[in-house]
């Protein structure tokens, strides 16, 4: 039986949670969800100056929002820093690693000998050879990796195909500091061990440390886990997407109103495909994933296709769950005190009512808050300039007209109040449309809307009466 599938995602929290790193959280999570396997969460706190709780927070917010739960508690890095400490100091006694005296001075020589002969800056091995009696005096070692000099690392990437490191490349790199803290390249490897990882799926920025992480499992004769390297996304333009670029963390696009469905549908569409199609729910994705299956070029973000994407997610969501969504939401969306009224038991009947007639056309929740603004809008409404203009130019006494029918009108339901209307606008030999709009423009504020007898309806026989009475009276 071979074991059961582990990935992981490890961030590290030196900001939000960026798309590029949900994206590949969904890829880890959904491999893990795919293969009955788990996932595991690591942040990679080791950098005390620039790791912060509150990304720590903005990250486990960020993954509980899109529903990429881990199937642990998550680990710190930092708080391995012994384990780590321990796994180098295996190595120097098992002859995989020694003590490197190398001063600053001496460091900085090599790196400035190599530029002059054009070379990357490596390690020249000085101490690999040499007895720890001769260190010179105050100087703090550090752990270098006794790297094999000849021959070639192999790292056979599951999304990048087999990529061949020449050793002489690799070189002594260090496992732990003179302050016995151990290096980025270090921890991972012991963390992702220790944690059983099987399956290593990040962003292909990180191709090149596989090739050294290698040689660390090598020398401990740990089984080195499945590699897949994901291409990065990139911008509409090409260019790199900044992990730094304020309006590109998660919550960025929670507060844009991205449901996390339509999101990581999009998301996994980035760089994977599955045949063609194009909407899926995240049960399809789970079943359909395969980290084989991930291209190797570049993604581009695309708002146009995320916004199209999300319209479709919007229009198949059960009204029931919309609703409980815009609620949920509510306080991230920058609109989302238009959803405020007396209690929110009105809010949720006038959503689920409406719903109906406002998903059709919305292509995010913001959109979907903005058109159900006016149900919840206090008397008088405010007007925007169309709906001022229809009413101005003889509208009012439209709604004047019709307002003493609407009011003596025995049910109040869509239908009956369209034919209430219909009778009023034939008497006057007028297009039912004539009559619609300013009964609109003065129920919602707007010159378009939902279906206007659908409306009245929703708003009520008290309310609507009232709103149309406020502009009759004008
Ligand atoms: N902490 C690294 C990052 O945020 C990821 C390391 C890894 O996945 O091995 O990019």
């Amino acid at each position: 039986m071979t074991a059961k599938v582990v990935t992981r995602f490890a961030p590290s929290p030196t900001g939000f949670l960026h798309i590029g790193g949900a994206r590949t959280a969904l890829f880890n999570w959904l491999y893990a969800r795919h293969t009955g396997g788990r996932m595991l969460l690591r942040i990679e706190d080791t950098d005390r100056e620039r790791s912060t709780d509150a990304a720590v927070d903005a990250i486990i917010d960020g993954l509980d929002w899109l529903g990429l739960k881990a199937d642990e508690p998550p680990v710190s890095q930092f708080e391995r820093a012994a384990r780590h400490r321990e796994v180098a100091e295996e190595m120097l006694a098992a002859d995989k690693a020694y003590l490197c005296f190398a001063t600053q001075a001496e460091l900085e020589e090599m790196r400035e000998k190599a530029k002059t002969e054009k070379r990357p800056p490596r390690y020249d091995g000085r101490w690999r050879d040499r007895d720890p009696s001769e260190a010179p005096e105050g100087v703090k070692p550090v752990i270098r990796i006794k790297a094999p000099q000849e021959g070639e690392t192999l790292v056979r990437d599951q999304v990048q195909g087999d990529v061949r490191f020449p050793n002489r490349d690799l070189d002594d790199f260090v496992l732990l500091r003179s302050d016995g803290t151990p290096t980025y390249m270090h921890a991972v490897v012991v963390d992702d061990h220790d944690m059983g990882v099987t399956h290593i799926i990040r962003g292909d920025d990180h191709l090149t440390n596989a090739g050294r992480q290698t040689l660390i499992y090598q020398a401990m004769g740990w089984d080195v886990p499945v590699m897949a390297h994901i291409p990065l996304i990139h911008g509409e333009d090409g260019a790199k997407l900044s992990k730094r670029h304020g309006a590109l963390g998660v919550e960025a696009y929670r507060a844009m109103g991205y449901p996390p469905e339509a999101l990581l549908n999009y998301l996994a569409r980035l760089g994977w495909s599955h045949g063609d199609d194009e909407v899926m729910s995240i049960d399809q994705m789970i079943e359909w994933f395969d980290i084989v299956d991930v291209n190797k070029g570049a993604a581009r973000f695309d708002f146009a296709k995320l916004n199209a994407l999300t319209g479709v997610h919007i229009r198949s969501t059960a009204d029931e769950k919309l609703v409980e969504m815009l609620m949920d939401e509510r306080d991230h969306l920058p609109n989302g005190a238009n959803l405020k009224a007396a209690s929110d038991e009105r809010v949720r009947q006038i959503l689920l009512q409406a719903m109906p007639g406002l998903k059709e056309r919305a292509k995010s929740l913001v959109e979907l808050t903005d058109m159900a603004g006016f149900y919840f809008a206090a008397r008088p409404l405010a007007m925007d300039e169309k709906a001022e203009g229809i009413l101005a130019s003889g509208g009012r006494e439209i709604v004047a007209k019709v307002l003493p029918a609407l009011s003596a009108a025995p049910e109040w339901n869509g239908k009956a109040l369209e034919e209430i209307v219909r009778a009023t606008a034939e008497a006057d030999g007028l297009k039912l449309g004539k009559l619609a709009q300013p009964l609109r423009a003065a129920l919602t504020g707007r010159s378009t809307s939902p279906g206007v007898f659908d409306v009245l309806e929703v708003l009520g026989r008290e309310e609507s009466l009232a709103r149309l009475s406020d502009q009759a009276s004008a």
